[in-house]
C-alpha cells in the first residue's frame, strides 16, 4: 500500500476511533491536513469548537493566525501538514490529558512516518512535551534539537500568542527562523524522499 493510501486509512481509523472518552462528545474527528509526505509538520494540541464542526485543524482564530504565520515566510497552509496530539476535540477546549495524548500517540506516530517530515514544530505545550520532556517553552522555545533525521522546534501556541502580546512577537521570530531552517534540513535531507508530494481528498 503506497503513503496516501496508507494515509487515507488512517484517516478513516481516526475518524471511528473510540481509543478515550474525548470520543464520546465530538462531532468529527480532526485527523489532520496537507501533503503527503510533508517537509514540515505542525503539531497543535488538540481540535477546538470549529476544528470539532469541519474536521479541519486550525480553522478557527489560531488558525487564521497561523496562516497569517506562514503567510509572512512565504508558505501556504497547503505546502506543510498540519495535526494535533488530539485528534478529538477536549470538552470547552480544556487541556488534553495524559492518557487522552496516549490514547492517540500511535495516530501520530503513523503521521509521522507516512510524512517523513525534515521538520517537526510542535505548537504549544502539550505538543513539545513529548518531544523535549520536563523542559519550560519560555526557555526552549525558537530553538532546535535533531533526532532520528528530523529537526525539532518548539513554539508557543498561535491562540496564547494572539491574546498576549509577548508570546505574539516570539513566535513571529521563531518563524523567521523556519525558511533558513528548511534550506538547511534539506540539504542535509533524508534521500528517499518521494519527489511529488499528493493531497488526500478529505471527505
Ligand atoms: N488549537 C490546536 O491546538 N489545534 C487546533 O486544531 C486548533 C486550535
Amino acid at each position: 500500500m503506497d503513503d496516501l493510501t496508507e494515509m487515507q486509512k488512517l484517516y478513516d481509523e481516526v475518524r471511528v476511533c473510540s481509543c478515550c472518552e474525548l470520543s464520546a462528545g465530538r462531532t468529527n474527528a480532526v485527523p489532520g491536513v496537507g501533503p503527503v509526505p510533508a517537509e514540515i509538520m505542525f503539531i497543535g494540541e488538540g481540535p477546538g469548537f470549529h476544528e470539532d464542526r469541519q474536521g479541519l485543524p486550525f480553522v478557527g482564530a489560531a488558525g487564521k493566525f497561523l496562516d497569517e504565520l506562514l503567510a509572512r515566510v512565504g508558505m501556504d497552509r497547503e505546502d506543510v501538514y498540519i495535526a494535533n496530539v488530539v485528534k478529538c476535540r477536549p470538552p470547552n477546549n480544556r487541556d488534553p490529558k495524559p492518557d487522552e495524548i496516549e490514547a492517540c500517540r500511535s495516530h501520530l506516530e503513523r503521521q509521522i512516518a507516512l510524512l517523513k517530515p525534515l521538520i517537526i514544530v510542535t505548537l504549544g505545550r502539550h505538543s513539545m512535551a513529548r518531544y523535549f520532556p520536563r523542559a519550560s517553552i519560555s526557555r526552549i522555545h525558537g530553538q532546535t534539537k535533531r533526532q532520528d533525521g528530523i529537526v525539532y522546534m518548539p513554539m508557543f501556541h498561535p491562540a496564547a500568542a494572539l491574546h498576549q502580546p509577548k508570546y505574539r512577537s516570539l513566535i513571529e521570530e521563531d518563524f523567521q527562523k523556519l525558511p533558513a531552517l528548511l534550506d538547511e534540513a534539506r540539504s542535509q535531507g533524508l534521500p528517499l524522499r518521494p519527489e511529488k508530494p499528493q493531497q488526500l481528498s478529505l471527505f
